[in-house]
């Protein structure tokens, strides 16, 4: 069984300036120096289960390219493991947001199944980790790596991007199973301080809220028209042969274009490209509550004045550790199919190629770049990159108030928070307010866009991993 090894394209940290200030661009240089200089030859190794699909992945992928520009010898390695494992472990990521998720418990055969698992990818681990090397160890997945890199020396950090509030037996039992593999850690990263159970002491916790890259494919600026051409292209918006090609810039400036179309579930002809659309953006996850979106929008958002609602996601084929996405999308299309022909119509169900995650990240971003209004109505959330990546675009956002989604939007100025996720018409008529009124779509996308520039951008983030390389090295 191969471990996988995700390349690292290195990115330098230079390019920051320009956003975030010569000072905190100087900041972040001096801090990644120290860290190289401390770190003296020994690596970092990060571990997760999915170079493709999720915020995880989406957030190793620019984060690692700057860290190695920096000089520090950094690598990425995606475990692997059967249908059994992955079910599994999506019952604790279900679990730990509090959800039943299948509705199956934990089983003395599941604990084999996730130790066997385990120790096969700690085996392959074992090749590339040296005593010394500091080891970043991503959600559930990878718990059960722990003990193993312990015993071989390394500095073991477990970082979690999920969970919830709410103490709920679910969540007790997850952690229950997963407690004893991570006890001996030597630090855990959390992305709220809300998730962090009890058993896990002051002194080896640090608190990092995810961050956004503003040069990645996905969040560099694209022109309305570059946006467009992408989304007709795709088969989103009606076509207009006077567009160029669907062509985009990647991280390191190059660019290249979109040669895939999205896979879409609508009644007729695409809409035209004037007529605006709300959009979600999301893996196709009971969590995220795709098909709530649709029944709260077509419920209680104004048929009458033509917006149109796109929710997309990926192939239900392109996500490795998510096994729910092909049910939740099935389950969206059923309910699609009993909504009344007018609401149906306004609604489409699209799912984007995932065969190359650059053409991926560039429709998301003209999605996102293009909607009238960002929308996630998740149950729980550990973070929602999806609601930074829109926050940044300067889109007004409507958000249920879970998760990380509270630390992002502060409600009414950069963005709407929904108190009750499951209050479909609450929902409804925030994401109506903004549709009717472009001043406050404005004022709130504006100020969004400051915070995310405050507070959610990748010098930050690195900064806080300096200071925990640090303490560890
Ligand atoms: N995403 C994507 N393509 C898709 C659907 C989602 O690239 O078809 C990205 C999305 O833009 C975001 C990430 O996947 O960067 C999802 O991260 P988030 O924190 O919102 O949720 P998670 O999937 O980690 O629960």
């Amino acid at each position: 069984m191969p471990l996988n090894s995700v390349p690292i394209q290195p990115a330098s940290l230079s390019v920051l300036e320009p956003v975030v200030g010569e000072d905190r661009a100087r900041q972040i240089v001096s801090a990644a120096d120290e860290i190289s200089r401390g770190l003296s030859g020994r690596s970092v190794i990060n571990v997760n289960s999915t170079a493709k699909g999720g915020g995880v992945a989406e957030m190793l992928l620019w984060l690692l390219r700057y860290i190695r520009g920096a000089g520090i010898d950094v690598s990425w390695y995606v475990i692997e493991g059967d249908a059994e494992f992955f079910v599994l472990t999506k019952r604790l990521h279900n679990m730990l947001h509090g959800h039943e998720g299948d509705g199956a418990r934990l089983s003395a055969q599941d604990a084999d199944t996730f130790r066997e698992v385990s120790l096969r990818n700690s085996e392959e681990l074992r090749a590339v980790v040296k005593p010394g090397d500091i080891v970043v160890l991503h959600d559930p997945q990878t718990a059960g790596i722990v003990p193993e890199m312990k015993e071989l020396g390394a500095k073991v950090i477990w970082r979690c991007h999920v969970g919830t509030a709410d103490e709920s037996d679910l969540r007790q039992e997850a952690w229950q199973f997963l407690r004893h593999s991570l006890e001996d850690a030597d630090a855990f990263v959390f992305s709220s301080k809300e998730f962090v159970p009890n058993w896990i002491d002051e002194d080896r916790l640090t608190v990092i809220p995810p961050s956004i890259d503003p040069f990645s494919t996905k969040n560099r600026p694209m022109s309305a028209d570059a946006a467009r051409s992408i989304l007709e292209y795709t088969g989103i918006v009606q076509g207009n042969s006077h567009l160029p090609v669907p062509e985009f810039t990647l991280a390191d400036g190059s660019t290249s274009r979109v040669n895939r179309m999205a896979d879409i579930v609508r009644t007729g002809p695409a809409p035209t490209a004037d007529i605006r659309f709300a959009l979600q953006v999301s893996r196709w996850d009971r969590l995220k509550d795709m098909q709530g979106v649709m029944e709260s929008f077509a419920e209680h958002v104004d048929g009458e004045r033509a917006t149109r609602l796109v929710l997309a996601g990926p192939v239900v084929t392109g996500v490795a550790d998510d096994p729910e996405g092909g049910e939740v999308l099935t389950e969206c299309i059923e309910a699609w199919r009993e909504l009344p022909h007018f609401e149906r119509h306004r609604i489409q169900l699209v799912c984007l190629p995932m065969t190359d995650i650059d053409e991926n990240a560039a429709i998301v971003n003209a999605l996102q770049t293009h909607a009238a209004v960002v929308i996630q109505k998740s149950l729980e959330e550990g973070f929602g990159l999806t609601v930074t990546e829109a926050m940044w675009k300067g889109k007004p956002v409507v958000a249920s108030a879970v998760g990380g989604i509270r630390d992002q939007i502060v409600d009414g100025e950069s963005g709407l928070l929904i108190s009750n996720p499951h209050d479909s018409s609450e929902f409804g008529a925030a994401v109506q307010s903004v549709l009717d009124d472009d001043g406050l779509a404005a004022r709130l996308g504006n100020s969004a866009r400051q915070r995310v520039k405050d507070r959610f951008l990748g010098d930050r983030h690195l900064m806080q991993y300096a200071d925990l390389v640090r303490k560890l090295a």
